[in-house]
């Protein structure tokens, strides 16, 4: 699906995204901020309206309080706003692998896209914001998806030249900046989040750009683990996690329930927090 070629349109110059040697449009956003030390790539979605250039002038306001470094059109066609050595604002409230903050170490992808559909009797079929679209028109197409993480819904495809665009513009941030990780919104905010949406094919990008196999999120129970509200074994216990959940480790201490030292890590899962003995979890 993604063709890793030497071809590769985009290449970066002076914290640019330049497309065959020139630079793509930049229109600065004033929701930004100086420290990055870029390690990633989270990819978004606008949530909002398709028509070209809404989502870039919604991020021209300062109101918004948010911005991506790079939008891509569904026409495949991208728009800078933050320059790579800038801290853009799309993550909020976030954490990837134990690490909270994540715009401080991760380059923002908007992809125009409606977010979460429901489809009503008239076949007709409504984003949050309302509005008409119906499957098969105007190049639309809907499929419907229910996922742990995203729960049930109608979703907007991702048109080809878009995934196209996005996968090469990773693939030159990738090879430029030497980053380890591409994650969905999704993944990082757990239970608060759900962009992109489940037809994005997030885990064949990471295959072919990383080499992955394994999803983003962080490291996985190794038995099953009581949740529990405290660091100690008293009768605390949220409830029992399963053996292979993944888990968002929000901070480690040390603690001493038994009297003997002991890790434990404070963890969420789902829209749930609590606390792990760090022996049932697999560091990696
Ligand atoms: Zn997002």
């Amino acid at each position: 699906m993604f063709d890793i070629t030497p071809d590769n349109p985009f290449n970066i110059r002076n914290h640019s995204l330049c497309a065959n040697d020139e630079p793509v449009p930049f229109v600065r956003s004033p929701n930004q901020s100086a420290a990055f030390a870029p390690r990633g790539i989270i990819l978004h979605d606008t949530a909002g309206r398709l028509d070209k250039g809404n989502a870039v002038n919604w991020f021209l306001r300062p109101e918004a309080k948010a911005s991506a470094h790079l939008t891509v059109e569904r026409d495949g066609s991208v728009t800078q706003q933050v320059a790579f050595n800038r801290c853009a604002w799309h993550a909020g409230k976030s954490s990837y692998k134990g690490q909270r903050g994540v715009n401080l170490f991760a380059f923002g992808i908007e992809m125009v896209n409606l977010g979460k559909c429901n489809k009503l009797r008239d076949g007709s079929i409504q984003p949050w914001f309302k509005g008409d679209y119906r499957d098969g028109t105007d190049g639309l197409h809907f499929a419907f998806a229910a996922t742990r993480a995203h729960g049930k819904g109608w979703w907007l495809d991702y048109t080809a030249a878009q995934i196209r665009t996005v996968s090469a513009i990773c693939q030159a941030l990738i090879g430029k900046y030497d980053l380890s990780f591409i994650a969905g919104h999704w993944e990082i905010t757990p239970g608060r989040k759900i962009d992109p949406n489940p037809l994005f094919p997030l885990d064949a990008l990471r295959g072919a750009l990383l080499g992955e196999t394994e999803k983003a999120g962080g490291p996985t129970l190794l038995a099953d683990a009581n949740l529990r509200r405290w660091p100690s074994y008293a009768d605390n216990v949220i409830r029992v996690l399963k053996k292979g959940t993944s888990l968002d480790i929000i901070r480690t201490g040390s603690y001493k329930p038994l009297g003997q030292s002991e890790i434990w890590h404070l963890v969420a899962v789902g829209d749930q927090q609590g606390w792990i003995n760090g022996a049932l979890v697999d560091p990696d």
